[in-house]
């Protein structure tokens, strides 16, 4: 949520700043600004709306000239999106400038003390009580007479950054400079990701890798409580923790064409035909056909360590909460280990019981999802061994992990996730298979699961192949305001995603049930507008399942039927059908997902729908 960019160097800053805006905007899409030193002068642009019908034209219009800068791309916490409320925000002298993704939980204090002291605010947000925070820091740090800097210790900005937050209680990525100091530019990180870029002569401070892979590849993920100081040649971190101040070089794994769209209309379209290669990337290397087993390098556990383990919880949020329940049932079906999956936002704050031989996984695209963190640090702090399963290599949740298993499904922008799910259930898949072969799964039985799984590329390759037959169904059902989406067991969760990727991107009032459920209450809702979409492959309980369908059917519910290829008796039924291939029952959500994920998407834009900036969502939810 809300992407931060900043460059120091000899270049000039806005066409970079405007660019890393573009590529971060994924992340908030409320409003945008940029702050750039301009002759010893802050000028800054802002402008409600998204960056190319807003902000970039405003400095196409305006122009700003300058080599050090800051901008953001905003999702709106407190404060309407508006022109005023868009970042960069200054302090009451109006010399220094603050970008910040996250949320000052004591703004209100601080905004009444501020007032007191004769202070005038031109927004409603937390920002810009932050702003004049670190702007009367600064101002006490020169009266003091310790403003002045020698070249050697903590720049007098980076102090003041520092003084004023610790009297912070909340969450911040941010990026300061000042007029006063046209060659600095200070980055700190609580709770939200920052990173740095280092370059040859210049540096960045981002959000994320994408904005910033085609100037460098080098960078530093911040901890929380570092603050950065980024002079065009040099860098000094400093630390509010106890901690001594420390950092490590990455390299950004992906290329900068992985952040593109190429030919497609919309991210989300291509991540979607992404799949059979992110798939194939996700299990390469990690299957032992000879032992018909899983392997992953970075769990950090000995097989004793995992054999001793009695119980699992699984916490998550939104379409990776989905992931993780196909992982329970994975999980318990091949490993009989009893598996609880918790929303990270309910995890955090209750009291549950947990065993103490009890392994956590938490599962993440970003890594940085702030309930998912807090829940890892929780499980953490009560002592328990967390593994995280994660697609951004170096992100905090990876980092603060006990050890993990990376999605490498190459950089996922589309609000609406998609890539990275069925990564997610490929990598639980594994992973309830090693779990299942250090227990009772026999190598039989083990060979059958990754045969199986090495089909599900090829596989998904056949149903995008059938895409232009799901868009002919979505424009036919375009219309409706209502639809469920059912299945049972492995395909239960899908649903529930199925209802999702339709709620978040078009809009429509969506519910997904265990297809037997529907009769305890839902099914009131059935009239001859409201879509079913149906899982209802041949499976143990197919019969139970057309029993479901023949109950919607009697109510007059359209019906589209996803079936098992060869099962023409569901063709009378329904009103439409999508074929998937065969495949053995655990696996069938891979497969089942990726025509909800394009049924979503065709529905999507004939409603003319922002697919990949779905209204109130952004990627990446780093607030609570
Ligand atoms: N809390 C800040 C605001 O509402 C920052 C939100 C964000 O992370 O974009 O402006």
């Amino acid at each position: 949520m809300c992407g931060i960019i900043g460059y120091i160097g000899k270049q000039q800053a806005t066409p970079i700043l405007i660019e890393g805006l573009r590529r971060l905007e994924y992340r908030g899409y409320d409003s945008a600004g940029v702050a750039v030193l301009q002759n010893r002068e802050l000028a800054t642009r802002k402008k409600k709306g998204k960056i190319d019908e807003g902000l970039a034209k405003l400095v196409q219009a305006n122009p700003i000239y300058g080599q050090v800068g800051m901008g953001h791309t905003r999702w709106a916490t407190h404060g309407p999106p508006t022109d005023e409320n868009s970042h960069p925000h200054l302090d009451q002298s109006g010399k220094l400038a603050v970008v910040h993704n996250g949320v000052i939980e004591n703004f209100d204090s601080l905004k009444e003390r501020f007032l007191e002291e004769g202070h005038t605010f031109k927004s409603a947000t937390d920002t810009e009580v932050l702003a004049h925070l670190i702007g009367h820091h600064y101002d006490e740090l020169m009266k003091s007479g310790k403003g002045n800097w020698t070249g050697e210790g903590t720049h007098p900005l980076a102090q003041a950054v520092m003084n004023a937050l610790r009297e912070v209680i909340g969450t911040y990525g941010i990026g300061v400079i000042c007029t006063d100091h046209p060659g600095v530019m200070v980055g700190a990180r609580r709770g939200s990701p920052l990173i740095v870029g280092v370059g040859e002569g210049e540096h960045f401070l981002a959000s994320d890798a994408s904005a910033i892979v085609s100037h460098t590849r080098t960078v530093i993920y911040l901890k929380d409580y570092d603050v950065v100081t980024l002079f065009p040649d040099k860098f000094k971190m400093d630390s509010l923790g106890s901690e001594v101040a420390s950092f490590q070089l990455s390299k950004i794994e992906f290329d900068a064409d992985a952040a593109e769209r190429g030919k497609f209309a919309h991210y989300m379209l291509k991540e979607i035909f992404e799949q059979p290669k992110t798939v194939q990337n996700a299990i390469r290397g990690r299957l032992d056909a000879e032992d018909g087993t899983a392997k992953f390098g970075g769990l950090n556990m000995t097989t004793a360590e995992l054999r001793a383990i009695d119980q699992i919880v699984i916490t998550a949020c939104g379409t990776s909460w989905h992931a993780a329940l196909v992982g329970e049932y994975l999980i318990e079906e091949f490993a009989h280990i009893p598996v609880e999956v918790e929303y990270a936002s309910e995890f955090r704050y209750r009291n549950a019981p947990i065993e103490k031989n009890t392994l956590v996984l938490v599962i993440t695209q970003s890594g940085e999802t702030a309930d998912t963190l807090a829940g890892l640090r929780e499980s953490k702090r009560r002592g328990h061994r967390v593994l995280s399963i994660c697609n951004v290599v170096g992100s905090t949740i990876a980092r603060e992990a006990d050890g993990g298993i990376y999605l490498h499904a190459g950089p996922e922008i589309g609000v609406a996730s998609t890539k990275a799910f069925v990564s997610q259930v490929s990598v639980l898949t594994m992973f309830a298979l090693m779990m299942g072969r250090i227990r009772m799964l026999s190598n039989r039985r083990g060979s059958q699961i990754i045969k199986a799984l090495e089909a599900i590329p090829d596989q998904i390759q056949k149903i995008l192949d059938q895409s232009e037959e799901i868009k002919r169904i979505a424009l036919k059902y375009a219309h409706a305001e209502d639809f469920f989406f059912l299945g049972r067991q492995y395909n239960f969760p899908v649903a529930l995603e199925g209802a999702l990727k339709l709620k978040e991107i078009s809009y429509i009032h969506a519910e997904g049930y265990p297809a037997a459920e529907m009769k305890h209450g839902p099914i009131a809702m059935i009239d001859e507008k409201t879509p079913t979409v149906i899982l209802a492959p041949t499976d143990a309980l197919y019969e139970k399942t057309f029993s479901n369908l023949e109950e919607i059917k009697a109510r007059k519910g359209p019906i589209i039927a996803l079936a098992t290829e060869g099962n023409d008796r569901i063709k009378e039924k329904v009103e439409d059908v999508i074929y998937l291939p065969a495949t053995w029952e655990p696996l069938h959500p891979l497969l089942a997902v990726i025509p909800l994920q394009l049924l979503s998407y065709y529905i999507a834009v004939a409603r003319g729908c922002d697919v990949d900036k779905p209204r109130n969502l952004a990627k990446s939810v780093t607030v609570e």
